[in-house]
């Protein structure tokens, strides 16, 4: 059975903007554009800062040093 790996799903050459997935830019990489890439620092930002205070607050209450994931 012959496989053919250039039939993917998808072509893996080239790499796509985790934010909207159009082609990434080789001036912004890994994102399309500088706005991919400030919206995927604002949501790391947002999220760190988030998980951050809950899971500390949540964590410190419940177990105090018990972190498996
Ligand atoms: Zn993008």
């Amino acid at each position: 059975m012959p496989g053919k790996p250039e039939k993917a799903d998808r072509p893996t050459k080239t790499p796509v903007c985790s934010i909207c997935g159009k082609p990434v830019d080789p001036a912004f990489p890994p994102f399309c554009s500088k706005r991919c890439a400030n919206v995927d620092l604002h949501r790391w930002l947002n999220g760190s800062y988030a998980i951050a205070g809950e899971s500390l607050d949540e964590d410190s209450a419940s177990r105090p040093d018990d972190a498996e994931d």
